[in-house]
């Protein structure tokens, strides 16, 4: 099967031959049908988390059931499911047992610490993979995987509620279903700030009641002056400055999400944060529950991811394009192709 992977340098990706090892205890081999490249595929590329040459990347993986490991009681053929960065938890610690899975330390990682949906065949640990539910889109249920999971889960976490306004840096591949999950579900005022236009005026057309361009304007300033400060702000730009901005985007007791990963530190004036009682919260992906949720929304149609689907051999390409920063949407390569 045909699958894209790090290359041996560890220093970027290669579209390869590759064959699949025999189902063990509690696992499910996928037919893949698409997956997204989101962001962290370019990190664990270009070897930012370690070298893992020859991992199959990719976390927006979905496919089709085609044959059960012994044991699998959750799945049955035919089903199509997920194949999330959250790939497996344990089971039985701390994290697992509170609703916390995400933060599992013996956690699994699609893409990363096992290989991933960027294959035309994959396997899942069954009870790990969320089905998708009727009515939603394949290719868009991709981009759901990662980065609408992530985003949803991060609105969570802001603890949102109707009315109130968020402030959304980056408004790319996250940021678009960012601006989505916040208007359409939580029923929020959103502001979404970028430094590309091309993504505002996506933003723009999927619900963002304000876009500001932070090139031309000084966000965090617009966003007290107009609006008094924001309830919350998530932060999906992989950008100090952006952090540093969602930070002074907030009213007195507002949370700020940490969402995007710059190789960077925040400044955080300890001043600030203690008199205006600022919270700052790390969000990682979301629980099989939450993408559950997240699915079931773009079902409904409230979500509606805004995808491209390219053949395999497009990958160095849209590899390429994401180190540029120039994708608008999501990308999402169609493995029969
Ligand atoms: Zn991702
Ligand atoms: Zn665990």
């Amino acid at each position: 099967m045909r699958a894209v992977v790090v290359n041996k340098e560890g220093t970027g990706i290669e579209v390869t031959e590759k064959t699949v090892r025999p189902l063990e205890y509690g696992e499910a081999l996928v037919d893949v049908e698409f997956c997204g490249v989101c962001h962290t595929d370019l990190h664990v590329a270009k070897s930012d988390f370690g070298n893992v040459a020859g991992r199959v990347l990719g976390h927006e993986g979905i496919g089709v059931v085609k044959e059960l490991g012994p044991g699998v009681k959750s799945l049955k053929i035919g089903d199509r499911v997920s194949i999330a960065w959250f790939f497996e938890g344990c089971g039985s610690c701390e994290y697992c047992n509170t609703g916390r899975e995400t933060l599992c330390r013996k956690v699994k990682n699609a893409g990363y610490s096992v290989d991933g949906g960027m294959a035309q065949e994959c396997i899942v640990t069954a009870d790990y993979a969320v089905k998708v539910p009727e009515g939603l889109d394949p290719a868009q249920a991709s981009s759901i995987t990662c980065a609408g999971v992530t985003t949803y889960a991060a609105i969570k976490a802001a603890n949102l509620k109707p009315g109130q306004w968020i402030a959304l840096y980056g408004a790319g591949g996250l940021g678009n279903l960012a601006v989505q999950y916040a208007k359409k579900v939580f029923g929020a005022h959103v502001i979404a700030i970028d430094i590309n236009d091309d993504k505002l005026d996506l933003a723009k057309k999927v619900g963002a009641d304000v876009v500001l361009n932070a090139k031309n304007v000084d966000a965090p300033k617009w966003i007290q002056e107009n609006v008094g400060g924001a309830h919350s702000a998530v932060v999906t730009a992989v950008s100090k400055v952006a952090f540093n901005n969602a930070i002074d985007s907030v009213r007195a007791a507002g949370k700020v999400v940490a969402v995007g990963l710059p190789s960077e530190t925040m400044d955080v004036s300890i001043v600030k944060c203690v008199l205006d009682g600022i919270e700052i919260i790390g969000s990682l992906v979301g629980t099989r529950k939450d993408l559950e949720e997240a699915f079931q929304f773009g079902a409904e149609g409230l979500v509606v991811p805004v995808v491209e689907t390219r053949p395999i051999d497009d990958a160095y390409e849209i590899f390429d394009r994401m180190e540029k920063g120039t994708i608008t949407g999501r990308l999402v390569i169609d493995m029969k192709k």
